[in-house]
C-alpha cells in the first residue's frame, strides 16, 4: 500500500506541490505551506482501531525503522521517503513521565512530562530533522542539485541539523546569534562538522539572512517554516495519546518560540481524529517567556492583530524569538483546540524548573516556562482542579547546565532570590564533622 502527501497553501490557494520540490511558500500569496495527506487512502487502509493496533505493534520495535517513534508512523508522517533514504537516530518513543507528587502539590489529577529532550541531540528538534534530512538525502539521490542544508537557530535546530546531516553525508550550514546559545548547543554542530556562522545579531536577524540564502544561493532551508519538520514533530501528539492507552489528557502545555511545534502538536491530534483513532483533542496552552511573547500579546488582544516584538534576553534562549515565522499556524491551532497562551517571567520560569526538579525532573528553562504556565493556569482555575495535564519538555536540562548551576548558586541576574536553590555543604573530612553536617542537613530538610 502506498500513500501520498503534498504541500499546500495554508491560506487555501489552489495548488499542490511535491514534498521533494524545493518550495517553502505559496507562489500565489506568499503564505507558508503545510503538508496534507491523502486521508481517503489512509482511511481505506485501516480504521481507527487498525491504525492504533499497527502503531502499538511497532512501538519501539526492533524491525527497521520502528525503533524510531517517527518512522514507526511513517504512513501518516512521510510516505514519500523510500526506506533506503531514512536517516534516523531512533528519535521519538520518549518517556511520558508521571510526576505524582508534583500533581498533588498543584491539586491536579495527573501531570505527565513528555520527555522530548531525551533524544539523540537532546531536544525535540530531532523528530522533525529526521524527516527533513531523509527527504533531502532522497532528493540528492534522485539528482537534485543541493549543495548544503542550512538553518538559523537558537541552538537546538542547528544541533539536530548538524547531526542528521553528518549521518546522511550532506553538508550543513548553521547560522547562530553569536553569544546567545549555550556551550553544549554550540559544540554540537562544531563536533558534527557543520559550517558554523556566528552572526552579531539575534535569532530573528539570522532567520532573515538564511531565508535570503535559501532563495538566492539554493541551499535547502531547514527551519520550521519548512513544514516537512512539523510532520515529524506531530508524532509527539500521537505518542502522548498512545502512551495514555489512546486516552487523552485534558490539557497539553507546550513552550513556543517560532511556533512551529504547537501547530505540529495540533496537527497530530487532528490527524488522529480524522483517522478515527481518537475522538477529540485536548486543550492546548502555548507558554512563552514574557521577555519574548508576541503570541501572548496577540492573545491578550483576542488575536485581533499580531505584531512582532524585539525579543528581550531570556534564560529560555531557544524561544527568544520576537518575529515567529509560524504565528498564523499557531493561532489556527489554538482556535481549533480552544487553546490559551500564557507568559512566564524569568523568576517564574526558573523557580518552576527548580520546583519540578524536586520531584525528580531536571528541566531545561523552556520546560520551566511551560511549568510556570501550568502553575499560573491552575492557580487561576483555567486548568481546573483534578485535571489531567501533559507538559511537553522540549530539551534536556543537561544542555543548559549553566542555567541550572547559575540558579543554585544564585548567580542569575534575572532571578534575585531562587526559591529552590540547593548548595553543597563544605565539611572537613572528619567523621564527627560529617555526622553533624548529615543530621543538620537532614533535619533542616524535614
Ligand atoms: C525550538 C525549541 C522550542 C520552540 O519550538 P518552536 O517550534 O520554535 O515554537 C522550545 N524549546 C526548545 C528547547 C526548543 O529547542
Ligand atoms: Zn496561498
Amino acid at each position: 500500500m502506498t500513500f501520498s502527501a503534498w504541500f499546500q497553501c495554508i491560506a487555501g490557494c489552489a495548488g499542490r506541490w511535491s514534498l521533494t520540490e524545493i518550495r517553502y511558500r505559496c507562489p500565489t500569496c506568499g503564505e507558508l505551506l503545510e503538508v496534507a495527506h491523502d486521508l481517503a487512502a489512509l482511511r481505506a487502509a485501516h480504521d481507527g482501531a487498525g491504525w492504533r493496533a499497527l502503531f502499538d505493534a511497532r512501538w519501539r520495535g526492533p524491525a527497521f525503522p520502528d525503533a524510531s517513534g517517527v518512522w514507526g508512523k511513517r504512513e501518516v508522517v512521510a510516505p514519500h521517503v523510500r526506506p533506503e533514504h531514512i536517516v534516523t537516530a531512533a528519535e521519538g518513543g520518549s518517556a511520558l513521565l508521571p510526576v505524582p507528587g508534583y500533581a498533588r502539590a498543584l491539586g491536579l489529577g495527573d501531570v505527565r512530562v513528555k520527555q522530548c529532550g531525551v533524544s539523540h541531540t537532546g531536544s525535540f528538534k530531532d523528530l522533525g530533522m529526521t524527516v527533513l534530512v531523509s527527504t533531502v538525502k532522497q532528493m540528492i539521490a534522485d539528482g537534485a542539485a543541493i549543495r548544503a542544508i542550512a538553518c538559523a537557530s537558537t541552538g537546538d535546530t542547528s544541533a539536530a541539523l548538524a547531526a542528521y546531516g553528518a549521518a546522511a553525508g550532506v553538508p550543513t550550514v548553521v547560522i547562530l546569534p553569536a553569544g546567545k546559545i549555550s556551550t553544549a548547543q554550540l559544540v554540537q554542530p562544531l563536533a558534527n562538522g557543520a559550517l558554523v556562522l556566528a552572526l552579531d545579531t539575534d535569532f530573528d536577524g539570522c532567520m532573515a539572512i538564511v531565508q535570503e540564502l535559501a532563495e538566492k544561493e539554493g541551499v535547502y532551508l531547514a527551519n520550521s517554516m519548512n513544514s516537512l519538520r512539523l510532520e515529524g514533530q506531530k508524532t509527539v501528539a500521537m505518542e502522548i495519546a498512545q502512551q495514555l492507552g489512546w486516552e487523552l489528557p485534558d490539557w497539553v502545555v507546550i513552550p513556543g518560540g517560532n511556533l512551529g511545534n504547537v501547530s505540529a502538536l495540533e496537527a497530530g491530534f487532528r490527524t488522529m481524529i480524522e483517522l478515527g483513532m481518537i475522538d477529540r483533542a485536548p486543550r492546548i496552552c502555548v507558554a512563552q517567556a514574557a521577555n519574548a511573547s508576541p503570541l501572548y500579546q496577540a492573545y491578550r488582544r483576542g488575536f485581533a492583530s499580531f505584531a512582532p516584538v524585539p525579543a528581550q534576553t531570556t534564560l529560555a534562549s531557544a524561544i527568544q524569538i520576537g518575529n515567529p515565522v509560524s504565528w498564523k499556524k499557531a493561532v489556527r491551532a489554538l482556535e481549533r483546540t480552544d487553546g490559551v497562551v500564557a507568559a512566564a517571567s524569568e523568576a517564574e520560569l526558573a523557580d518552576a524548573a527548580g520546583r519540578a526538579d524536586r520531584y525528580g525532573l531536571f528541566t531545561c528553562p523552556h520546560t520551566g516556562v511551560a511549568l510556570a504556565a501550568l502553575e499560573q493556569l491552575t492557580a487561576a482555575g483555567t486548568i481546573a482542579a483534578g485535571s489531567r495535564v501533559v507538559v511537553v519538555s522540549t530539551a534536556s536540562g543537561l544542555k543548559f547546565a549553566d542555567f541550572k548551576i547559575g540558579y543554585h548558586e544564585a548567580r542569575l541576574a534575572a532571578v534575585a532570590a531562587p526559591r529552590w536553590r540547593n548548595q553543597p555543604v563544605a565539611v572537613a573530612a572528619r567523621y564527627a564533622d560529617v555526622r553533624d553536617a548529615l543530621w543538620r542537613g537532614l533535619d533542616a530538610a524535614a
